[in-house]
């Protein structure tokens, strides 16, 4: 199995290279050059089977011989170890027809918690054995960072350096990540939004001689290793309701776009999923652009659901891959015209394309508070405002066909949001009761390129 370029001009690599590279040398994006299908009684067989017996199944074939069998059902055994529900996605049900599936079991309790955990154990051993160690700097609009920080904290061959927006995360979310007392974790806060983090992070890996320099690894929601954990809770969920004798659709509380494009790959791999919807707050730029073929950005607004507040979503560049052929030199004129005029217009047949693929909702800050307020007392469901959003949205495609929205966080994550919308302060689970009695430690940059590098060349061990 090898991995390209949605920008066709960097070297093929494999699943373990991909992995450790995070975002191609040509700027572009790593997808498989084929995706693996699954027929029909592969699916059904899957009906009983434990999560990480799917999450062999669903992967495997992705990694090629990066990793070997026991490797790899290692590494799926241990990142799954730690959550605090045995089924590790289990689901609710809300409404006659739609489903709730809670990803936030894991440590951080968030759903990133599934891809971080998986790519915290299979980094180990690829770096353990070919003697190499990382840099990893990610970018995060609050939970991606507290999940890396969780997972590599401690390792040998790695330090992790978080760039989150200074001021635009929530006091939990923050905490996670300015409370682990590892000295290889470092929380790094800028003064900007979470585009001009995600921003600083391109440039890094653009500017050549610092990439090798520290070894600098990607784990953001770009690299393919997190797209490819999260196909699984699509196959285990649609098994659990039927698939593949009968048809599901998926909801998603979508902000950089990866989580859904995981959806997408489930569906390319047989999965028979009917609609896949995605749910944005009012940061809509995908909303919109499948509503008028113009990807077109104008801002963050911060919202109650920050981990949705993006205007540029990185991932959707695999989507537009594919709905252009896979023609990268087309895909890379886009991203031109993107950095040049902010924004570009999607060609009549790859709009097409899009809009056979997914449908999309807008929801507004006062219907997310409504929608938080409502679920509690139809169903005594509290919701995170990011799934609120996602429950917004299903609500208003609901039909013959079982909903299952995804529900992205904790509400205890984002207890402000929740008790200005119900009353009720949800409270953390006890294995993190003393989250706010512990130290901080962050660093406080600028939002410029070479005083982040800076930080990083001085602080990293060598
Ligand atoms: C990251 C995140 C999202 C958005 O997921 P994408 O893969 O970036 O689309 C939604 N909700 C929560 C709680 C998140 O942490």
């Amino acid at each position: 199995m090898r991995y390209i370029s949605t920008r066709g001009k960097a070297p093929a690599l494999t699943f373990g290279e991909a992995m450790l590279t995070g975002l191609a040398r040509d700027g572009g994006l790593y997808v498989p050059e084929t995706i693996p299908t699954l027929n029909k009684d592969q699916i059904a067989a899957f009906a009983g089977l434990s999560y990480e017996e799917t999450a062999f199944r669903v992967m495997r074939p992705f990694v090629g011989d990066t990793f070997t069998d026991a490797e790899f059902r290692g590494a799926i055994d241990k990142a799954y170890a730690g959550f605090s529900h045995r089924a590790r996605a289990p689901m609710v049900q809300l409404a006659p027809n739609h489903f709730l599936l809670e990803l936030f079991h894991g440590p951080t309790l968030a759903f990133k918690d599934f891809a971080m955990q998986l790519i915290g154990q299979l980094f180990q051993i690829a770096l353990a054995r070919e003697g190499r160690r990382v840099t990893i700097v990610g970018a995060t609009s609050g939970d991606t960072g507290s999940a890396a920080m969780e997972a590599f904290r401690g390792l040998a061959n790695v330090d992790v350096f978080i760039l989150y927006p200074h001021g635009r995360v929530s006091e939990v979310q923050r905490r996670q990540m300015t409370t682990p007392s590892e000295s290889n974790v470092h929380a790094l806060a800028l003064d900007g939004d979470f585009d001009d983090c995600q921003g600083r992070l391109k440039d890094m890996f653009n500017d050549f001689t610092f990439r090798d320099g520290v070894g600098l690894a990607g784990v953001n929601s770009i690299n393919w290793a997190r797209v490819l954990a999260q196909v699984v809770y699509y196959f285990t969920s649609a098994v659990a309701l039927g698939a593949p004798h009968r048809k599901v659709s998926f909801t998603v509380p979508t902000g950089n776009f990866g989580d859904i494009f995981a959806g997408y790959i489930a569906k390319r791999m047989g999965l028979p999923i009917d609609k896949l919807v995605i749910a944005t707050n009012q940061n809509d730029i995908l909303h919109r652009c499948l509503t008028t073929g113009r990807y077109q950005m104008d801002g963050v607004k911060p919202s109650i659901s920050p981990s949705m507040d993006i205007q540029i979503s990185s991932n959707f560049e695999r989507a537009l891959f594919d709905a252009y052929g896979r023609d990268g030199g087309a895909v890379a004129q886009l991203m031109d015209e993107m950095k040049a005029k902010g924004g570009f217009t999607v060609s009549q047949g790859a709009l097409q394309g899009l809009r056979d693929l997914f449908t999309t909702g807008r929801v507004s800050e006062e219907e997310t508070s409504a929608t938080i307020r409502a679920e509690r007392t139809a169903s005594g469901e509290l919701l995170c405002p990011h799934s609120a959003i996602g429950v917004k949205v299903a609500a208003d495609h609901l039909g013959s066909v079982p909903m299952i929205t995804l529900a992205t966080a904790h509400p205890a994550k984002f207890p402000d949001a929740v008790e200005a919308a119900t009353g009720i302060r949800p409270g953390l689970p006890p294995r993190m009761a003393d989250l706010f009695d512990r130290p901080e430690r962050l660093t406080r940059v600028a939002n410029d390129l070479s005083a982040i590098e800076r930080i990083v060349m001085e602080r990293r061990r060598l």
